[in-house]
């Protein structure tokens, strides 16, 4: 986040005389307390200054990196996922190929009679699938899915940055976010590296850091 002139002035302010009261901070700028309100609950919103009624501002003495970082490690599964798509796990190897192309997706996750996760589709599963002689329409996707419990999932609270991770380490494009329930995991979102990339994006235009 790029900080005014003022908003600078008045961390130096607070950083030699905190605690000190939001009349006395206008008083030392020559301004009015409404004239600095905004900037004010923007640093302290920011996280450079913290508030104390009664006392006055202090400087919290983090650098704009380490509230950065904070804020990145504070980011939620459920804040970022998207919808899932899902697929029958009898549907054919030819449909599922249909369904990544309709939905644009580059993986789908495989569900049971239950709704239940039983598996994985990636784009090499099909392509891999699609290079015998074998007819992809008699081939059922369970046959060829990564299944489970060989499946790595995420949950909704879980933090994105540890999901980012996983998508390194474990060499993957997507991971599903599922709810336990008692029939099983139910599919409630996804989590690629899309995902990432937006939250990444997202985090440099957002004004609001
Ligand atoms: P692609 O194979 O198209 O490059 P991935 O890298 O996501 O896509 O998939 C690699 C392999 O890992 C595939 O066989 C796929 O079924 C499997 N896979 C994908 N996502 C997961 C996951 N969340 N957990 C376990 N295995 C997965």
């Amino acid at each position: 986040m790029e900080l005014s002139s003022r908003q600078e002035k008045i961390i130096e302010i607070v950083k030699e005389n905190g605690p000190i009261t939001g009349e006395n901070i206008a008083e030392k700028l020559n301004l009015t307390r409404a004239t600095l309100r905004p900037d004010l609950a923007i640093l302290t919103m920011a996280g450079f200054l913290d508030a104390r009624p009664r006392v006055g501002y202090f400087y919290t003495g983090k650098t704009g990196s380490e509230l950065l970082t904070e804020k990145v490690k504070n980011f939620k599964v459920q804040d970022y996922q998207s919808i899932p798509i899902v697929v029958h796990e009898s549907v054919s190897v030819y449909d599922a190929i249909s369904t990544m192309f309709l939905e644009d997706v580059g993986t789908l996750f495989v569900v049971d009679d239950k709704s239940c996760l039983t598996g994985i589709l990636s784009r090499k599963d099909l392509l891999r699938a699609s290079i015998g002689k074998q007819d992809l329409n008699a081939v059922p996707v369970h046959i060829i899915m990564t299944r489970m419990p060989n499946i790595t999932v995420c949950r909704k609270d879980d933090l994105l940055i540890d999901i980012a991770n996983q998508l390194i380490s474990k060499q993957i494009d997507g991971i599903p976010v599922i709810k336990d329930t008692e029939k099983g995991l139910e599919v409630i979102g996804r989590v690629t590296k899309t995902t990432i990339t937006k939250a990444f994006v997202e985090l440099i235009t957002d004004d609001h850091v």
